[in-house]
């Protein structure tokens, strides 16, 4: 595995795989590895030649009170963990070479972004987008490989995709969970047992709502007082942020799930916030 710190060797190092190889496949993440993100590797090593993975803790998707300084950071064991995947190239930037002047160029996605985790957290997807359309630039992947996971940020870079004619294919991976179902994530490093415990509300709240669909309701408003309002009043150390159910694409609410819709939500377990989701198909 090409190990590359700078913007110059990455490209370099993908020009490469791309002129030796037909389609580069990129993964990108801030690192703290697990399972999530190693399926997402393992889809783009099924639908490419070579694969490229990027670790960076993007200061710009945090917010000023965020956990930016305090995001989990074991660089040599993702390093192992990506050798053994068979990964060629990992890119792996300093802060300073990613925004060697502060920045203040950015891609925005206006209203989308302020949709979900964008109203809780002004500013966040103005720094994924960046970040992004950056590395999209760097690296050039024919394919670029996403956590369903994280369903508003798929929606937003979609949409930058379309707007801005990227060409490159984005691709949405399946949540991967513990065993007891909570949705992995490298925060989860952060919960206490107690918390641990707690925080499969998210998980039941999800739960619940794929249930009464099954069931036959359609109706968004009764599923978000069944699902979200009863649910989280069992967990009451749990501070619910939002339990939305949206268009995929747009993140606009629904009022009566005819199609394809996503239920979504997140909470506050102690100071770790958490996501997670569930796609209904009618
Ligand atoms: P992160 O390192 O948290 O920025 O995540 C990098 C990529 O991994 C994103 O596309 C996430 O959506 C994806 N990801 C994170 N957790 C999971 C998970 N549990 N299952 C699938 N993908 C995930």
């Amino acid at each position: 595995m090409k190990i590359c710190s700078t913007i110059a060797e990455a490209r370099a190092a993908c020009l490469d795989a791309r002129a030796r190889r037909r389609r580069l496949g990129l993964v990108p993440t801030m690192g703290a590895l697990h399972e999530g993100h190693l399926s997402l590797v393992r889809a783009a090593k099924a639908q490419c030649d070579a694969v490229a993975v990027s670790i960076f803790v993007n200061p710009t998707q945090f917010g000023p009170t965020e956990d930016l300084s305090k995001y989990p950071r074991q660089f040599d064991r993702d390093c192992r963990l990506l050798e053994k995947e068979g990964v060629e190239i990992l890119f792996a930037p300093p802060v300073e070479e990613v925004y060697p002047n502060g920045g203040v160029t950015w891609v925005l996605v206006e209203s989308l972004s302020e949709k979900l985790d964008g109203r809780s957290r002004p500013g966040h997807f103005r720094g994924v987008t960046t970040i992004v359309a950056k590395l999209f630039h760097i690296i050039e992947p024919e394919a670029a490989f996403f956590g369903q996971k994280d369903a508003a940020q798929l929606a937003v870079i979609r949409r930058m995709v379309r707007d801005l004619n990227f060409p490159e294919e984005i691709v949405a991976c399946p949540i991967v969970r513990e065993s007891d179902g909570l949705a992995m994530s490298s925060r989860n490093a952060y919960l206490t047992r107690e918390e641990r415990s707690r925080a499969l509300v998210l998980q039941r709240s999800l739960q619940k709502a794929r249930q009464l669909f099954d069931d036959g309701e359609r109706s968004a408003a009764k599923l978000i007082s069944a699902a979200a309002k009863e649910v989280f009043a069992s967990e009451p150390l749990v501070v619910l942020d939002y339990f939305e159910i949206v268009d995929p694409d747009t993140l606009d609410p629904v009022e009566r799930i005819s199609r394809r819709t996503l239920v979504a939500v997140a909470a506050r377990v102690g100071s770790t916030r958490l996501i997670d989701n569930v796609v209904l198909e009618p």
